[in-house]
């Protein structure tokens, strides 16, 4: 009897799974605009004009995130981050709940990574960027001491109630880059999931955020990237259901000095850039988190790290070595 009832368990299980995938396709869709970085779309829908018309909108949705987290230009109409950086140490900025939202946001991973991850950090962050663009030398470590002066995270100022910003030390200056593409990217699939598809993959840049099982009942199989840029092989295949991948790696974003590489992730503790690994990788429910994450356990030593994610429910990393090994059993 008990093998019976599963039985009809099972096939009317499948039969759920084939009629909610009855005359969905799959459609996917890459863009270049936003985060700096190349993003893509994939989902299933009923038909093309439909799949146009919901990216569309979700990409108008990722527009308006990418403008208003923008530490390097200003929009009209607009109070980016680059605008709040220049107005918010002389008085509290009117900011977008959204923005709110994300510095909010920025105080909680800075507790959770405990300090690795600091949005206010910025002053710092951007001599990096300079010296990172112009390609040829390394910043001075003065210079740089000097900067760490301004980058309390207790001197951003949050007025809930007003939704302004203020920034306690006026010289001080946010940088979202750790955080801001993983928490647009969940808004981005909340506000999907919500409103037109019941699975799909946003890809914004390697920071992939999935929700749903394909219509066949197969579950989104997300690739980390190898760091080795001589492999075309992928790291490690991951199957997902709801979950984010994000990666953190000092391949991305980089210079070289006589031989030496820097990356664009900066521990600050040493206002160098981190050089433990080659790539590290979190998987969890959400994105945001996953970012914030990826770029902590990219700065902390191993046992640090994997505290963090031990204390965490529903958080995996993977840690790659300088020789492109994982580190950690698990996997
Ligand atoms: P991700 O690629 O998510 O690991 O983030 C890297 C970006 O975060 C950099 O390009 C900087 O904009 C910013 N960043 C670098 N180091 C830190 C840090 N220690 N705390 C906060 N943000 C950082
Ligand atoms: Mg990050």
């Amino acid at each position: 009897m008990k093998r019976f009832t599963s039985i009809i368990i099972c096939i009317s299980l499948t039969l759920t799974l084939c009629s909610c995938g009855r005359g969905l396709k799959r459609f996917e869709k890459s863009f270049m605009d936003v985060f700096d970085t190349a993003s893509s779309i994939v989902a299933y829908d009923t038909d093309e004009k439909a799949f146009e018309a919901h990216f569309e909108e979700l990409h108008e949705l990722l527009v308006q995130y990418n403008n208003l987290y923008d530490i390097y230009n200003s929009y009209e109409g607009v109070t980016s981050i680059k605008d709040i950086n220049e107005k918010a140490g002389l008085s509290p900025v009117k900011a977008d709940e959204r923005i709110i939202e994300l510095l909010k946001f920025g105080k909680k991973a800075y507790e959770i990574s405990d300090g690795a991850v600091n949005i206010c950090l910025g002053s710092v962050l951007s001599i990096w960027h300079e010296y990172r663009e112009e390609g040829k030398r390394l910043p001075d470590m003065n210079e740089l001491k000097k900067a760490h002066e301004h980058a309390d995270i207790n001197d951003l100022v949050i007025d809930d109630d007003n939704s302004t910003v203020f920034f306690a030390d006026s010289e001080m200056k946010l940088d979202v880059g750790a955080i801001a593409k993983g928490f647009a990217a969940q808004k981005a699939s909340e506000y999907a999931k919500e409103n037109f598809w019941s699975s799909a993959l946003i890809n914004l840049g390697g920071n992939v955020t999935t929700f749903g099982i394909k219509p066949g009942g197969a579950k989104w199989v997300v690739q980390i990237e190898n760091p080795d840029k001589n492999s075309s092989e992928a790291l490690a295949t991951i199957p997902v259901v709801d979950k984010s991948v994000v990666t953190s790696g000092d391949y991305q974003r980089y210079y070289e000095v006589d031989g030496k590489r820097y990356c664009h992730i900066i521990d600050e503790k040493t206002l160098m850039p981190a050089d433990r690994y080659s790539s590290v990788s979190v998987i969890c429910n959400d994105s945001a988190l996953a970012d914030a994450l990826s770029t902590a356990l990219f700065i902390l030593p191993y046992d640090e790290g994997k505290k963090i994610v031990n204390s965490l429910d529903g958080v995996e990393a993977v840690w790659v070595d300088k020789e492109y090994n994982i580190i950690n059993d698990e996997l």
